[in-house]
Parts: C-alpha cells; sequence; structure tokens
C-alpha cells in the first residue's frame, strides 16, 4: 500500500492547530495559533492557505501529502464540504469551506465536526483502536459525541447524530443552551462542575488535583459528575450495544475518581447484556486528537 500523509487542523473557537500527519499516525509539525475572535470564513481560509503551505514545505512531504482534513466546532453537511454553522464563532453559515481552500491550496480538502474527527482520530490510531463499533466523548465547556458504527463513522440524516451531551437525564431538570431541559451537558460540562466547587477551586483540574491529595469534597464532584454520565452512557450502551466507549477532553483526566463511577452506574443502570460487553476507557491520543482525525478525513493510511 502506498504511504500517504496528510494536514490536519483542529479548528477550535480559542485555537486553530494545524499539524502533518504520517500514516502510522504520528504528527510529524505542529503549529497552534490563537483563534481570533469571530475569525471570519475569509480571514480563516487566508491563514489556512498560509500555513498549510508552510507546513507541507517544512516537512518535506509535498509529494505524499494526499490532502487537507479540518475539523471544525459545528455543524457540516459532510458529503459538500459546506459548514453549516460554527458554535461560539459567528458569521458562518453554509460556508463552501472544503471547495474554498481546495481552490486555493490545488489539494482535495475534507470538512467535518470536530468531535466527529476526534472520533475517527481515536477510532484509527486510539483508544478505539480494532473496534467496529464505538462511542467517543469529548468532555469540556460542553459534552460532544461521535458514534462508529459497523466501522464507519454514523453522521445521521442531517450530520447531527452523536449529541450525546443532550441525552436527557432529568424529565423535569434544568434549562439547557439547546433549549430542551435537563440535558447532561447542563450538569456536567465545565461550567457546571465548577458550580459544584462551590468557589473552593479554579478549574476542573485543580478538582482533580485536590482529589488525588485526598480531598474529600474534590472527590466527591467527581463521583456527582461519574453518576450523572454513568446513567446517559447507560442509554447510549443500551441503544447501540457499543464494544467501547472512549473518553476524552479535560474533564477525563479526573481519571479513576470518575472512571470508577462511571463503570458502577453502568453496571447498575445499563442492560446486563450491553454492560457486560462495553469497555469504557480513556482516550489516547490527547491534545492531538484533533488533527490526526482531521488527517484521517483526508485519507491518510
Ligand atoms: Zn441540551
Amino acid at each position: 500500500m502506498k504511504k500517504t500523509f496528510a494536514v490536519g487542523i483542529d479548528f477550535g473557537a480559542t485555537q486553530i492547530k494545524i499539524g502533518m500527519v504520517n500514516p502510522e499516525g504520528k504528527v510529524l509539525s505542529r503549529k497552534v495559533i490563537a483563534t481570533p475572535r469571530d475569525i471570519s470564513p475569509l480571514e480563516f481560509g487566508k491563514t489556512a492557505k498560509r500555513e498549510i503551505s508552510h507546513i507541507i514545505s517544512d516537512s518535506g512531504k509535498s509529494g505524499k501529502c494526499v490532502g487537507v482534513g479540518i475539523g471544525v466546532p459545528g455543524l457540516v453537511q459532510f458529503d459538500k464540504g459546506v459548514v453549516l454553522y460554527l458554535v461560539n464563532v459567528k458569521g458562518w453559515k453554509k460556508v463552501p469551506l472544503a471547495a474554498l481552500l481546495s481552490r486555493e491550496v490545488g489539494l482535495p480538502v475534507w470538512v467535518d465536526n470536530d468531535v466527529n474527527a476526534m472520533t475517527l482520530g481515536e477510532f484509527t490510531y486510539g483508544a478505539g483502536r480494532g473496534g467496529k463499533n464505538i462511542v467517543c466523548l469529548t468532555l469540556g465547556t460542553g459534552v460532544g459525541g461521535g458514534i462508529i458504527l459497523n466501522g464507519e463513522i454514523y453522521r445521521g440524516t442531517s450530520y447531527a447524530a452523536g449529541e450525546i451531551g443532550h441525552i436527557v437525564i432529568q424529565e423535569q431538570g434544568r434549562e439547557c443552551a439547546c433549549g430542551g431541559k435537563g440535558c447532561l451537558e447542563a450538569y456536567i460540562g465545565n461550567r457546571q462542575i465548577m458550580v459544584l466547587g462551590k468557589g473552593r477551586y479554579g478549574s476542573p483540574k485543580e478538582i482533580s488535583d485536590a482529589a488525588r491529595k485526598g480531598d474529600l469534597v474534590a472527590a466527591a464532584i467527581w463521583k456527582e459528575v461519574g453518576t450523572h454520565l454513568g446513567v446517559a452512557l447507560s442509554s447510549v450502551i443500551n441503544l447501540l450495544n457499543p464494544e467501547k466507549i472512549v473518553i476524552g477532553g479535560g474533564v477525563a483526566n479526573a481519571g479513576t475518581f470518575l472512571f470508577n463511577e462511571v463503570h458502577e452506574t453502568v453496571r447498575k443502570r445499563a442492560m446486563k447484556g450491553p454492560a457486560d460487553s462495553v469497555k469504557i476507557v480513556k482516550a489516547q491520543l490527547g491534545e492531538d486528537a484533533g488533527i490526526i482525525g482531521a488527517a484521517v478525513l483526508a485519507g491518510i493510511k
């Protein structure tokens, strides 16, 4: 098989990360840029074009680069490469990003939702490797999800599948940013985790560090978060019967404090068959998952 390389771009609301990825799924070189506030499609196109050509020429792999993949924080019409809208970045409505950028850089360009990209990265090179039915979660400001069914990403009828953060865990629960009530995200998003800390901690990471040092309040916070997450995942497990659930994002670094409670809750709440056959594991690609996954979109392998 011909060895190919690709450029992966992880377009986040705070950072744009770009890297050249080799066929083993390793990022050879990377550049991180702070995302200008409400960056316009035109501005993004210019920045991307410049950085893509730098990274390709620096890598010395220009002849072997098969294309560019981009993961974006929003809804994407994947087969057309059109960004329908972005969350937290204004002014992006039906932007034909793949076509625009492809014309500029002279390579095929693929665009997908960022969590789908991360899911593809973990599935191809990370914690989901070798599986067929995988669910990936990313825990941060929001709760994102991606689904691999029978070895392929499942995007849904209107490209919106995988919104695990909006699984309802309380029928008459808290209002959620999506307009619904009682969604998982309204209980375990970063902001809600900080509320549980009642001002005692500066970040979810501090809560994890404190729990590790024996702070019982911090441990109790992760127990509560783990219970909510376990309840939502029990529905995912009953619905999809996946072999693995991969959990990434900053909050996953709470480690056993979080995972033990998730395992315990799933054991109690999900149906026995699917609960026995699922493994719930931490993501492996860390900060690079978005870049690597975007490169998978572009066809490295
Ligand atoms: Zn919601």
